[in-house]
C-alpha cells in the first residue's frame, strides 16, 4: 500500500500565486492536455499538470524548490489549449513571482514590493526624498541656485561623483542581499533533491548560451513575437549597464573635458542606442500585454511595475540627454531628478522584484540541466 502523505495547504502561497497572474488556478480538473502540448514535458514527466495540482493543494515547499518551474517561458501554448481556462502558463509565472518575493532578505521587502499599496511610499517616500535631500545638501554647501542656472550641467545639481558613488556602493550592498536570496534558492532545490546538487558554476556556464540566445522562445508556437522584444530589452539593458560602468570609470580615473554636445562620444552612442532598444522593447511588451492577453499571459502586478519602470528609466534617460542639447535648464534638472529616482528604485529594490527573476531563472535552468544532464525537458 502506498505511503499516505498529509498535505497542509499554504493559503498565503495560493493567494499570492492567484494575485500574481494565476487567478484561474482552481479551474483545473487535471485532464493533462497542457502536458500534451507543452514542449518541455517529457515521457516520464507530466509538466505542467503536476505543478498545477501541487499549486491547487498549496504545496509551497515543493513548488518553490522545483527547478522545472523555471524552464517555462510562458509561451502559453498550454493556456490556449486548456479546456477549463485554468491558464497553467500564468500559474507558473505566479509561482516564479512568489519565489523572488520570498527568498530575498529581508523577506518583508519582497512583500512590500509585491503590494500596490506600498508603491507610493517606497518610490516617493524613500527614493525621491533621498535625492531631494541630496540636492538640498549640495545646494546649501555649494551655493547652488536654481534661478541662476544658465545651462543644463547636471553635475551642478548633483556632482557626477556623488551619483556614481551611490551607484557603485548601492550596487555592491544590494547584490550582497540578492546573493543571499540566490544561495537560499539553490539550497532549497538541493534539499528537495535529496541533498544532491550539480556544480553551480559549471551548470550556469552550460545554460548561458540558451539564456543569451533565448533559444526556448523560438520553440514556442503561440508567442513568437515576444522574442524580439525580449532581445531588445536584454541587450538594451546590458548596454545601459556598460554605459554606466564606463561613465563611472572615466569620471573616477580618466577625467575628460566634457562638452554638453558631444554626440560622437562612443559612450554616449552606446547609451543612446541602448536607450532606444529599451524603449522599443518595453513598448512592444506593454502594448502586447494590454492588447493580446490570451497570447502573452496575465499581467501580474510585479510584471507590470517592472515593465513600466524600465520604460520610464529609458524615456527619462533619453529626455535627459536630449534636453541637455536644447539647454532648457530647469526642465532638464527636473527630468534628471525623476530619472535618478526611477534608476535607483530599480536598483535598490532589485533583489525582491521581477529584476531578480533573471538570476532565479538562470539558477533554476542551471540546476535542472546540471541535475539531469538534460535535453531541456522537465522531469
Ligand atoms: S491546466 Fe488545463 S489542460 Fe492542464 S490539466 Fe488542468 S485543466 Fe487540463
Ligand atoms: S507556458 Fe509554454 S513552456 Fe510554459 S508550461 Fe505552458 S506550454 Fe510549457
Amino acid at each position: 500500500m502506498a505511503d499516505r502523505m498529509l498535505v497542509e495547504p499554504d493559503v498565503d502561497f495560493i493567494n499570492t500565486v492567484m494575485r500574481q497572474g494565476g487567478e484561474d488556478l482552481k479551474k483545473c480538473y487535471q485532464c493533462a492536455t497542457c502536458s500534451v502540448v507543452c514542449e518541455l514535458s517529457s515521457t516520464d514527466g507530466v509538466f505542467p499538470r503536476k505543478e498545477m495540482v501541487m499549486a491547487q493543494w498549496g504545496m509551497k515547499d515543493k513548488l518553490i524548490a522545483d527547478p522545472n518551474v523555471w524552464l517555462c517561458h510562458q509561451c502559453n501554448d498550454c493556456s490556449k489549449h486548456c479546456p477549463r481556462g485554468a491558464r497553467p502558463g500564468d500559474v507558473l509565472a505566479g509561482i516564479r513571482s512568489y519565489v523572488y518575493e520570498n527568498f530575498g532578505v529581508p523577506s518583508f521587502m519582497g512583500k512590500l514590493l509585491g503590494s500596490p499599496k506600498a508603491l507610493p511610499g517606497l518610490l516617493i517616500g524613500i527614493t525621491a526624498m533621498f535625492f531631494i535631500l541630496l540636492y538640498a545638501i549640495h545646494g546649501s554647501s555649494f551655493g547652488f541656485d536654481i534661478q541662476n542656472l544658465r545651462d543644463v550641467g547636471y553635475a551642478e545639481f548633483l556632482p557626477h561623483i556623488w551619483a556614481e558613488g551611490l551607484f557603485v556602493t548601492g550596487n555592491v550592498i544590494i547584490f550582497m542581499f540578492a546573493a543571499v536570496g540566490f544561495l537560499r534558492f539553490w539550497g532549497r532545490m538541493k534539499e528537495s533533491n535529496g541533498g544532491q546538487a550539480p556544480g553551480m558554476i559549471g551548470s550556469i556556464i552550460s545554460v548561458l548560451p540558451d539564456v543569451i540566445s533565448h533559444a526556448r522562445f523560438n520553440q514556442c508556437g503561440e508567442n513568437k513575437p515576444r522574442y524580439i522584444a525580449h532581445m531588445l530589452v536584454l541587450f538594451g539593458f546590458v548596454g545601459a549597464m556598460i554605459t554606466a560602468g564606463l561613465a563611472v570609470f572615466f569620471t573616477a580615473f580618466v577625467p575628460i573635458v566634457e562638452s554638453p554636445i558631444a554626440p560622437f562620444n562612443p559612450i554616449k552612442i552606446l547609451g543612446v542606442s541602448s536607450g532606444i532598444a529599451l524603449i522599443v522593447g518595453t513598448w512592444i511588451m506593454i502594448s502586447r500585454r494590454n492588447s493580446q492577453t490570451d497570447a502573452v499571459g496575465a499581467n501580474g502586478y510585479s510584471d507590470k511595475i517592472f515593465l513600466y519602470m524600465i520604460s520610464l528609466v529609458s524615456v527619462t534617460g533619453m529626455l535627459t540627454f536630449l534636453i541637455r542639447l536644447t539647454n532648457i535648464s530647469v526642465l532638464g534638472h527636473v527630468i534628471y531628478l525623476i530619472h535618478l529616482v526611477f534608476v535607483f528604485y530599480l536598483l535598490w529594490f532589485m533583489p525582491y522584484s521581477k529584476f531578480a527573476h533573471m538570476i532565479y531563472r538562470l539558477l533554476g535552468m542551471a540546476f535542472a540541466k546540471g541535475n539531469s544532464g538534460s535535453n531541456g525537458k522537465a522531469s
